[in-house]
């Protein structure tokens, strides 16, 4: 599943391909992912120019307007399986199974990009709305800080986990509180932090937050840089985003030696969710 860092990896990619390009012609596969497809779509982007891309949690947002004044923007999640081709001047798109959205993109020296959006669960979704109203948007609305913006502190963690009977990883997991941290990032930090994952959120002392605060953002950082150095060619040749190699240490490595202190790494279940830590390193 996609998380912060792979779809700030995605943003970026449609973001070299796609800023101040004209949006020339839209197909959909009127297919209902997580939510309908607005049925006007096609009518609501061809002709616009897309002015920003901007990420918010696990949310693409694509602002698009005339000349220079945004109208719309458009909210793309990933979901569980959701993937993004692109296809630059060079490549031929070809349209494959599961495919539900496709932008045809007008550059500024004319060239044309393709814009693919997959997803086979259809977990994803695409939603337009008003630009300026995003924030106010029922998918962002309740959305927590984002764990790389100013408001994320060891002070916002230790008032918003206050009261909370959650273990620590199921609070790093609450999008609410923190955006766009999953499964993976949440298993890496916490390992960083040498907190166990099964800790009792609450009962975290804040100078401890301080330290997984700074781990969580080097995870994220990481994995975002990570990505940033294959963006140059991030596009493969059948128009897929290589998401960088994950430099992962505990993460899917049940059994395998820890980093550390070569004890093996535990999985364990926590609210159906898979944890990877290492008992003697995380307290
Ligand atoms: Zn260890």
């Amino acid at each position: 599943m996609p998380e912060l860092p792979e779809v700030e990896t995605v943003k970026r990619a449609i973001a070299d391909h796609a800023l101040g390009g004209e949006i020339k012609s839209v197909w959909q596969s009127g297919k209902t992912m997580r939510w309908p497809i607005p049925h006007d779509i096609e009518k609501q982007l061809t002709g616009l120019t897309i002015l920003n891309l901007r990420r918010r949690g696990k949310y693409i947002l694509m602002d698009c307007g005339n000349g220079q004044a945004a109208r719309l923007t458009m909210i793309v999640h990933l979901g569980m399986s959701g993937s993004v081709r692109i296809y630059p001047k060079v490549m031929t798109p070809d349209r494959q199974k599961h495919d539900h959205l496709i932008l045809t993109i007008l550059g500024q020296r004319g060239e044309e990009n393709t814009v693919v959006l997959n997803d086979p669960r259809r977990f994803g979704g695409v939603q337009i709305t008003a630009f300026g109203e995003d924030d106010q948007h029922p998918l962002i609305h309740k959305m927590g800080v984002e764990p790389l913006g100013n408001a994320f502190s060891a002070v916002y963690m230790k008032t918003q986990f206050n009261g909370k009977t959650a273990p620590i990883k199921s609070a790093l997991l609450d999008q609410r509180i923190i955006a766009g941290i999953g499964n993976i990032y949440a298993s890496e930090a916490l390992y960083l932090a040498g907190i166990s994952p099964k800790r009792m959120a609450k009962a975290i002392s804040l100078s401890r937050l301080e330290g997984l605060k700074d781990s969580v953002q080097q995870v994220l950082n990481q994995a975002i840089a990570a990505g940033g150095t294959s963006l140059r060619d991030h596009v493969q040749p059948g128009g897929e985003i290589g998401y960088f190699v994950q430099q992962l240490n505990v993460y899917g490595k049940d059994d395998q030696p820890c980093p550390q202190c070569q004890s093996p790494i535990k999985m364990i279940r926590q609210t159906g969710r898979a944890s990877f830590y290492c008992p003697r390193c995380q307290r």
